[in-house]
């Protein structure tokens, strides 16, 4: 049996006829920049976010990048975020020239730990960046009042957790910007590079409409620098699409987690493995990824084994950033940041997209019993 890390292929044959049409009238109309495909499908996001504004942008790297410009966020500014995330986050900040400063995360979430961001306040102190990794959403509500406490702003990179909830509020719709991803293996993918920003406030998404057209506020009249960060219109067409199904998509997600619970609690490797944790506040967890925790140094193990076996899995993330070559100047070094650092050497994530089936799961879990027994 073969047990893919992410299959698409099954999902693209359900909506397939539909993209098709549509991808062709594009293609007869010749219009792929912005455009109407792009304005409906940033209403349609807007309204899934809870938030009255979305501005598409070109990735959810380009969508943390025009947050920060927008709020003119640049050299000298220090921007708090976790050590325990894909790369972009923090080559966002680095990248507008800011300085990122970590803060642990927390064991049970792995999202950044409200009490370390407290600890990591300087008068430099221009934002905080929190993740909302894996599909669940941070402690969202003790680092917005750090932020009102110091006039922070709080820019969520909700790239893995779009329709993620926290205490019923929509990932993306509690900070000053929500930053969303649509590369292809996120719970929304386009066919290609996509990214979103959302925000509540009318005169935040005015601005983020002019930055990502060269900072353009009228043909050819600049009043800021920007970029060419435009969605276009291909993507939003094929995102809109998906968008319908997304809520299905998530219910499967959360079907898969809650298999895997039952086959591991009923394993002979209950003691040795930990399953991803829901955070104890009420949250909505979308299972961008189901990531478990080895005991005894035996992740690599594990992970080789079930390779061998033709099951794929992954290491989100087997550095902590702080440890990264490219962030050396910023001073981080090992036992910095010790949570991210255990975290990073014992996870693994296990394949939970939606079309994965029993039967794989079950096979998957009698071999991590053969792997680790
Ligand atoms: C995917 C991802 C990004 C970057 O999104 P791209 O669309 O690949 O540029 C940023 N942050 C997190 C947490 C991500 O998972």
């Amino acid at each position: 049996m073969q047990v893919p890390l992410l299959d698409l292929q099954m999902q693209y044959r359900t909506i397939k006829d539909e993209v098709l049409a549509e991808i062709t009238d594009i293609c007869e109309s010749q219009r792929f920049i912005l455009g109407p495909k792009v304005e409906q499908f940033e209403a349609e996001a807007a309204r899934y976010c809870g938030t009255p504004y979305a501005c598409g942008v070109t990735s959810g790297s380009d969508a943390l990048i025009i947050a920060l410009m927008v709020e003119k966020i640049g050299p000298g500014d220090e921007v708090i975020t976790s050590p325990f995330t894909f790369f972009a986050t923090v080559g966002a900040i680095a990248r507008v020239g800011a300085t990122p400063v970590f803060a642990d995360i927390d064991p049970v979430t792995f999202n950044i730990a409200p009490e370390a961001i407290a600890a990591k306040i300087t008068p430099k102190t221009k934002a905080i960046l929190p993740v909302h990794l894996f599909g669940q959403c941070a402690d969202m509500d003790p680092i917005m009042e750090l932020a009102r406490r110091h006039n922070l702003i709080v820019i969520e990179d909700a790239c893995q957790s779009i329709g993620a909830e926290y205490k019923g509020r929509r990932a993306g719709s509690i900070g000053d910007y929500g930053c969303f991803s649509f590369f292809p293996s996120k719970n929304l993918g386009c066919f290609g590079d996509g990214g979103l920003v959302t925000t509540n406030d009318e005169a935040k998404a005015k601005l983020l409409k002019i930055f990502r057209n060269h900072g353009q506020s009228g043909t050819y009249i600049h009043q800021y620098v920007g970029g060419n960060f435009r969605l276009d219109a291909l993507q939003a067409a094929v995102l809109s699409i998906k968008l319908k199904h997304l809520d299905s998509w998530t219910a499967g997600r959360q079907h898969n987690a809650a298999d895997y619970r039952q086959l591991f609690a009923a394993s002979k490797i209950g003691d040795r493995i930990a399953l991803p944790q829901e955070a104890p506040y009420p949250v909505r967890h979308i299972y961008n990824q189901f990531c478990i925790r080895v005991a005894d140094g035996r992740r690599d193990e594990l992970k080789a084994g079930l390779q061998e076996r033709g099951i794929g899995c992954a290491i989100y993330y087997p550095l902590s950033l702080h440890l990264q070559d490219c962030f050396r100047s910023l001073g981080g070094k090992t036992g910095d940041y010790p949570v991210s650092e255990a975290v990073s050497q014992d996870i693994l994530a296990l394949p939970i997209y939606a079309e994965s089936s029993h039967e794989q799961r079950a096979y998957l879990v009698s071999a991590a019993e053969q792997i680790l027994g």
